[in-house]
């Protein structure tokens, strides 16, 4: 094997300081020396950076960062070096199954797809569309996207469809929509280059985006080094770098960002100019925030007064700034409410649409931005409104169908109702692609039961036999990334093209050419009784995408496959006016909010109530952003008596959703080899526990049994990494979702994947002697048990 340098050992490789222009440092990692370089990006979370792949006799052999990509400069993190290896997995699926006599058996495509298409007519002749449910991912490429939208939209209309983006990038979403009229980052990377101060927002960017933070550290080590504020009730890496770190209970975000709020304010550090000119709602923040003292966030928060008041003041001073969202703010209470008022210390200091100045409300997977901009994800494609019959009408026109069959008589369906409705019986047929959510989802318990009703018939269509598709009725072997092309856009809006490297293993085949099959076999069709998919490669589907993105925020019309394959990434809108993309949006101060423009009308922050097209226009902001306030309440399940500490839940470096792709890499496994229990010095004191030691925690939906990590947590709180299911290794209860609790944000409809009442209790010699040497692998003095 050849490494240009050892990720695992050092994650984030050798700093090149900076200020203006990072320089490059191309990473690299083969098993041999490739014959042929195919160009791409990866697709392990949202950062997107641009790579090479290595093919060597039709095999992928390694990969190599591209030093022309504006994104990443050549780097590469650690799950980027190594995660391709899930691609030659001896373990891939390579034949359709079909349950059979309650077993999984190998079938044809032929028959598997029949199938699917007799259980869709079924399904719709007794239900109407409203029978089918798609849950998919943010894995896959746009292209593949944007088929599966106009399939469920104008073929069978049914406005269920989600993706385990609900998971991790609605709030996203949902704030920038609410603050600017439509979804869209306003910055760029590039901000991180010049800005003099970072605020990570429950980010943990140093484990998240490994590239992203090396580009922090490199500033940090340069001159005029930004100041960093970190909120995150751990300890982690990218705290451990912060001028100022706020550790906050769970589920307080809202009120700490309010007492910041107020303290910008108190400190005369707004822009009033930009206020009156560019915003509304200015004065209905300044009131309510006025309660959030410093020493009243102290209450509610735990959060000292003196270093709210020494962030506020770094807020207060700076010229530049660049702050990031993510997951702590997203998947907690408050979700959309807190991560609004991130937006709004930009608009009120007048830091928004120029260089330093950038807003990440980051996603997490690295596809999710193309789950939104075409529909996958119950919106309408190119950020339409639903509630504006004008913009269905444009849909309608350029997929050449009547309006009436695109569902828009209510807001699409969230993932977490989708569910229900499974659950409840009203969604026969669930279509599950690209993700699992036999582990990903709360409360597991009931989310087995749901896929394992008699009367859901569940299609999977995976790479892998995961968890989830170990309960379909129908299997469907996958192409992964690099056995197929097309396209997907990072969270700063830069789209990339990733071509085939090389064929899919077996008969798996690219998710595309599945849903075009489908809806080829299902004869549906156009209002002039053509096929309604006309496309028949990736390429077509990107060109349709053009015309349907045409006009909107989202424009990609100044983009082609050639163009994106000529070197870096390229941002969106990419169009005549700008057709080498936009590094800014947001530039002039007008925002997307105008009544026949906007995505949404909004929401109340608080209850998640919808607001209607008559009661938007009576206040049209005619491209003004909104300021949008709202009060403090606390998590709606906190610790008591029986259940006496709040759980929060995350990531790790090495590992990436459930780990279907890094935890068959040998050297990333080794790395993160198991879940674990992190609890505060104060805690594993009370609870007479040590390091590597095995606990039982149970909340009230289930429990599981880890070992304990002590320390770098406020006390109260315990922390599991959620990416640890049971594909390899059975028997133990160990998903951090077992414990998880069934609720949402109002607005997005996020779940809380960050807060549940939790007990623990040491675990006996006998339990642990069943369990294995799961001690011995967290304190890395054995290798990975085998499997
Ligand atoms: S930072 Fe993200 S996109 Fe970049 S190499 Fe790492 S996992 Fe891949």
């Amino acid at each position: 094997m050849e490494q240009s340098r050892d990720s695992i050992k050092n994650i984030w490789g050798e700093r090149t300081p900076y200020v203006g222009n990072w320089p490059v440092r191309q990473d690299q990692r083969t098993e041999v020396e490739p014959d042929q370089w195919v160009q791409s990006a990866c697709v392990l979370c949202s950062n997107g950076c641009g790579l090479d792949i290595g093919v060597k006799d039709g095999r992928i052999v390694g990969v190599r960062g591209r030093s022309v990509d504006a994104v990443n400069h050549g780097r590469l993190g650690p799950k980027g070096l190594h995660g391709w290896v899930a691609n030659n997995s001896k373990d891939r699926l390579t034949k359709p199954l079909i349950r059979k006599n309650r077993k999984l058996t190998e079938a044809s495509w032929e028959e598997a797809m029949n199938l699917i298409v007799e259980k869709s007519r079924e399904t719709i002749q007794k239900t109407t569309g409203l029978g089918i449910g798609f849950y998919t991912s943010g894995q896959l490429f746009l292209e593949e996207y944007y088929a599966l939208a106009v399939i469920g939209k104008a073929g069978i209309g049914t406005p269920h469809m989600d993706g385990n983006t609900r998971l991790c990038t609605a709030t996203s979403a949902a704030a920038l929509k609410v603050s600017f009229g439509s979804d869209g980052q306003p910055g760029s990377y590039t901000d991180l280059d010049t800005t003099e101060t970072i605020l990570h927002c429950g980010h943990n960017i140093a484990s998240q985006q490994t590239v992203l933070w090396m580009r922090i550290l490199d500033r940090l080590d340069g001159p005029n080094p930004p100041k960093i504020i970190a909120i995150d009730p751990r300890d982690t890496f990218t705290a451990e770098k912060a001028t100022i770190h706020l550790a906050p209970r769970v589920g307080t975000n809202l009120a700490v960002m309010n007492g910041l709020l107020n303290l910008i304010i108190q400190n005369g550090a707004i822009d009033q100019q930009y206020i009156d000119a560019h915003t509304t709602g200015f004065e209905d923040l300044k009131k309510l925030v006025s309660k959030y003292t410093a020493q009243k966030v102290q209450e509610i928060s735990g959060v000292p007064a003196d270093q709210l008041q020494q962030a506020a003041d770094i807020l207060s001073n700076t010229k530049t700034l660049v702050s990031t969202v993510l997951q702590g703010f997203y998947q907690s209470m408050q979700a959309t409410a807190s991560s609004v008022q991130v937006n709004n210390i930009h608009l009120i200091r007048g830091m928004i649409g120029k260089d330093g100045c950038g807003i990440y409300q980051m996603n997490g997977q690295p596809t999710a931005q193309n789950t939104r901009e075409t529909g996958a994800d119950g919106d309408l494609p190119g950020f339409r409104n639903w509630g504006n019959e004008d913009h269905v009408k444009q849909l309608a026109k350029i997929w050449n169908v009547d309006p009436i069959i695109i569902p828009h008589w209510s807001p699409p369906t969230h993932a977490m109702q989708i569910w229900r409705y499974a659950e409840q019986g009203s969604i026969k047929l669930l279509w599950i692609s690209a993700t699992n959510p036999a582990v990903s989802l709360p409360e597991l318990s009931r989310i087995r039961k749901i896929l394992e009703k008699k009367d859901l018939f569940v299609v999977v269509q995976d790479a892998f036999l995961t968890e989830t598709a170990k309960y379909a009725d129908v299997v469907l072997p996958a192409a992964l990334w690099g056995e197929k092309t097309g396209t997907f856009t990072n969270a700063d809006r830069t789209v990339h093209i990733s071509h085939k490297a090389v064929d899919p293993p077996g008969e798996a085949r690219a998710d595309l050419d599945i849903f075009l099959d489908y809806a080829d076999r299902m004869g549906f069709t156009d209002k002039d009784g053509a096929p309604l998919i006309k496309w028949k490669t990736a390429e077509e589907v990107f060109e349709g995408w053009k015309e349907c993105s045409r006009g909107r925020p989202c424009d990609y019309t100044g983009l082609s496959y050639a163009k994106l394959s000529e070197g870096s990434g390229i941002q969106w809108p990419c169009n005549e006016q700008h057709p080498n993309g936009t590094r800014h949006i947001y530039t002039d101060g007008v925002f997307n909010t105008e009544l026949e423009y906007c995505e949404t009308y909004g929401h109340d922050l608080d209850t998640g109530a919808a607001v209607t097209k008559e009661e938007y226009k009576c206040k049209d902001p005619k491209g003004k952003a909104f300021i949008k306030a709202a009060d403090f309440r606390p998590p709606h399940e906190t610790p008591d008596e029986d259940y006496p500490l709040m759980l929060t839940t995350g990531r790790v470096v090495f590992h990436f959703h459930t780990r279907t792709k890094t935890g068959r890499s040998k050297e990333l496994n080794e790395a993160a080899p198991d879940a674990f229990v992190q609890v505060s010095e104060q805690d594993a004191q009370n609870y007479g526990l040590n390091e590597g030691d095995l606990v039982e925690v149970s909340s009230r939906r289930g429990k599981v049994v880890q070992p304990v990590k002590i320390g770098n947590i406020i006390p109260g709180h315990v922390f599991i990494p959620f990416h640890y299911g049971y594909w390899d290794r059975p028997g133990r209860s160990r998903a951090a979702n077992e414990l998880t609790i069934t609720e949402w944000d109002p607005v997005s409809k996020q779940p809380h994947f960050k807060y549940a009442a939790v007990r623990i209790k040491k675990v006996d010699d006998t339990v642990n002697n069943k369990i294995g040497s799961t001690i011995e692998t967290i304190k890395g003095k054995l290798k990975p048990e085998e499997v």
